[in-house]
């Protein structure tokens, strides 16, 4: 589905990604990494500081400040676009290039789009990691991760950092896997449209502030976006204009069908809200993060705004 020439499970997204830095690593050196990578990523990059492996956050999605952050010595560029929590779209090609200039290996997160509206690969990054937790599996009932290359040597040394981490995957959890792979298509075609339509009726309703999908053509970066893209999953954010503690969690709280949840890519509806998704911890803003499940436009349309009344 990725097109690549080779691919690996885990028993976890975090030990799919952890996996693919530590192979690409052969010692201490430096990596570039987007601000709003997901936040265990940017953890274990912190974690490698250690072993003296220093990371760079670039907080714009420009290609000049992501390529002015490399170094003599960067090893890694780990991409996400969209980024998580705020839905930042960096370009891809560009970043690639000025990566394979250098000798420089990409990674790239594709929990978000999967291969089904994605495929990096084709792009020129040489590792794409995911989530299978996600979209992939689908049915919220697997931890699971992938990585999926193209250089026959990186595998190897994948291989390696999988099995003595010991992020294997489990015989009944990659069989729930292939179940769900089964009907990603079909999943997905339904997340793109009842996403657009609630992030749609969000945009448009009088106590919200700021919607955040890439889909919609108010996002900054939604040309990137729909260039690079063949289609958006179910997964933005939005502000209320009332930006307190109390407006979010009246909100989430009044929610009927979306449940309260960290994780997202399942059969069901998911809220979270907090200051939390920003890297710079001064940025006080609230920001709603939705999940848009498999059921029903109007179920989903109606539940949000019910839960927006006063
Ligand atoms: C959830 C998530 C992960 C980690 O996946 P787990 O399977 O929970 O370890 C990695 N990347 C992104 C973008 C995620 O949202």
């Amino acid at each position: 589905m990725e097109r690549g020439a080779w691919c690996n499970c885990f028993g976890s997204g975090m030990g799919a990604i952890s996996s693919a830095l530590a192979g690409c690593l052969d010692g201490p050196g430096h990596v570039v990494c987007v601000a709003h990578a997901y936040g265990p990523t940017r953890t274990y990059l912190q974690h490698l500081k250690r072993f003296g492996v220093e990371t760079t956050y670039v907080s714009g999605v420009a290609t000049a400040d992501i390529v002015g952050a490399i170094r003599d010595d960067t090893k890694i560029l780990y991409l996400e676009s969209p980024t998580s929590g705020y839905f930042e779209c960096p370009e891809i090609v560009p970043l690639v290039e000025a990566a394979q200039k250098r000798q420089i290996r990409t990674i790239f997160d594709n929990s978000w789009a999967t291969p089904y509206f994605f495929t990096p690969l084709d792009l020129g990054v040489d590792l794409v990691v995911h989530s299978a937790t996600k979209y992939l599996n689908g049915h919220s009932d697997v931890v699971a991760g992938v990585a999926v290359g193209r250089d026959l040597g990186l595998r190897d040394r994948v291989l390696k950092e999988a099995e003595l981490g010991g992020a294997t995957l489990d015989p009944f959890a990659a069989w729930l896997m292939i179940r769900g792979l089964r009907t990603l298509a079909v999943r997905m075609e339904h997340h793109q449209a009842v996403g657009l339509a609630a992030a749609r009726m969000l945009a448009e309703h009088s106590k919200v502030a700021r919607v955040i999908h890439p889909g919609l053509p108010s996002h900054p970066q939604h040309e990137i976006a729909r260039r690079q893209l063949r289609g958006s999953s179910s997964l933005f954010s939005f502000t209320l204009l009332e930006q307190t503690s109390e407006a979010t969690h009246r909100f989430l709280n009044r929610l009927k069908l979306f449940a309260q949840g960290v994780s997202w890519g399942g059969h069901e509806s998911l809220a979270i809200g907090g200051t939390f998704f920003a890297s710079d911890p001064t940025r006080k803003e609230w920001l709603i993060r939705l999940h848009v499940g498999l059921e029903s436009v109007e179920d989903i349309l109606a539940d949000l705004r019910q839960a927006l009344e006063d």
